[in-house]
């Protein structure tokens, strides 16, 4: 069966079209700068090069519209008409609370998208723009939202609640939802069936470490911790992102930097993490440039971000009370030996033993990174988020794969 993926941002809507029996990616792209001006579409159909297609994109509707007429047109397209699209599944940012799974679109559960506008701000809007331009340009197909948040509705009050009021809590919604679900979820399930054991018997720590970084325990199946909070800012450090710092701060750089609440998200949400502390770059590949060339504060954010990674290793295997593998993914997960090694560096005490030459050999790919003998077992597995959406279409959907 076919099924769209659609990941809507505010000017973007980005693409494929997956058969999510075998997860044959049949094409992908992305309509780029929905509503301004010198609009495009990138666009690649299986064995073919990607084009880059200029059009006129006013709004998502337009834009969905002309994904579809790429898909299906004689030039470009990969798919003879609409009717070969089985389903849509959406990324949606935020469930809140109301969402513990994926869920067939229908006026209430967009109600409910909706009533959690106030918790992601900036992604739940245009998500529900993207569902809706598809609505419109495909009556009759069902639209599926798969939530970053549902994988962490597992999690214990004692580790989703804040020590704050509680009324904050009732009031405002104030507590961990956690982040980066499909993709948690999706690697925990391929790390066990590479192990040859049931996802429900083994406890699993995730990496995922992209330019947004978030760790997850996951103890017998369900998620229990993670480190991203009510928002994708808290953790450990990322790209741009400070993640955990003393709440007593946000005030402190307030008063002293003369910042307004706007202000202060911003250093701490575009300013901050290992750019902030390097001076240099988000992009590890660059950290690692400028490490090499002697640049302190680079090799500083290095050593930070490894550290962190540690940290929460030990955190989430003591929350568990012990834990079988630890998982790499996302861009510096999968690519980066160093980052790894350094995250389990100094864990044989608990049986956790990176083999340093398998690796370093490692890159992209699926495998067990940790010697033989290590009683944890260390993996990369390369996420797929589009693909565990196009699944979760397709269990939603009742359709068997
Ligand atoms: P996103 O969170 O945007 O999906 P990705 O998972 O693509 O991010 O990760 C992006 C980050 O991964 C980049 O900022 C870069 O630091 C890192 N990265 C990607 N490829 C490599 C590589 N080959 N070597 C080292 N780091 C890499």
């Amino acid at each position: 069966m076919n099924v769209l993926v659609i990941n809507a941002g505010s000017s973007s809507l980005k693409y494929q079209l997956l058969d999510a029996q075998n997860g044959d990616v049949l094409a992908k792209g992305g309509a780029e700068r929905i509503g301004l001006d010198h609009a495009l579409i990138k666009h690649n159909s299986k064995g073919c090069d990607t084009v880059t297609l200029p059009m006129d994109l006013p709004n998502h509707k337009v834009a969905v519209q002309a994904v579809l007429s790429v898909l299906t047109s004689e030039e470009h397209g990969i798919i003879k008409g609409m009717d070969e699209i089985d389903a849509v599944g959406h990324r949606v940012v935020h469930g809140g609370e109301k969402f513990a799974s994926s869920a067939l679109i229908t006026p209430e559960v967009k109600r409910a998208i909706r009533s959690c506008f106030d918790l992601a701000p900036l992604h739940n809007p245009p998500n529900m723009t993207g569902i809706e331009a598809c609505e419109e340009a495909m009556p009759g197909v069902p639209q599926v939202a798969v939530f970053d948040t549902a994988f962490h509705q597992t999690m214990p009050a004692k580790a989703y609640m804040y020590a704050l009021p509680y009324e904050m809590y009732e009031k405002h919604g104030v507590r961990k939802y956690g982040f980066h679900g499909t993709s948690h979820g999706y690697v925990a399930r391929r790390a066990a069936e590479m192990m040859g054991k049931p996802y429900e018997s083994v406890n699993i720590i995730t990496c995922h470490l992209g330019n947004g970084s978030s760790i997850a325990a996951i103890e017998k199946g369900k998620c229990v911790d993670t480190t991203m909070g009510l928002t994708p800012l808290s953790g450990i450090c990322m790209g741009t992102r400070s993640g955990d710092i003393d709440p007593a701060i946000v005030t402190f750089l307030m008063e002293k930097e003369k910042l307004d609440t706007k202000g202060v998200d911003n250093m701490m949400n575009k300013q901050s993490g290992v750019l902030g502390i390097s001076g240099v770059s988000s992009d590890f590949r660059d950290l690692y440039a400028a490490a090499g060339e002697g640049n302190k504060r680079a090799r500083l954010a290095l050593d930070i971000f490894k550290y962190q990674c540690r940290k929460y290793i030990g955190m989430y295997a003591a929350a568990m009370g012990g834990v079988d593998a630890v998982v790499f993914t996302a861009g510096i997960g999968e690519n980066t030996a160093d980052i790894r090694q350094g995250a389990c560096e100094g864990l044989t005490y608990m049986g956790c033993e990176i083999d340093p030459y398998r690796n370093a050999s490692v890159r992209g790919r699926e495998a067990v990174v940790s010697t033989d003998e290590s009683k944890v077992k260390v993996l990369v597995v390369p996420t797929n988020e589009e693909l565990a959406i196009a699944r979760e279409t397709a269990r939603i959907c009742g359709f068997s794969i």
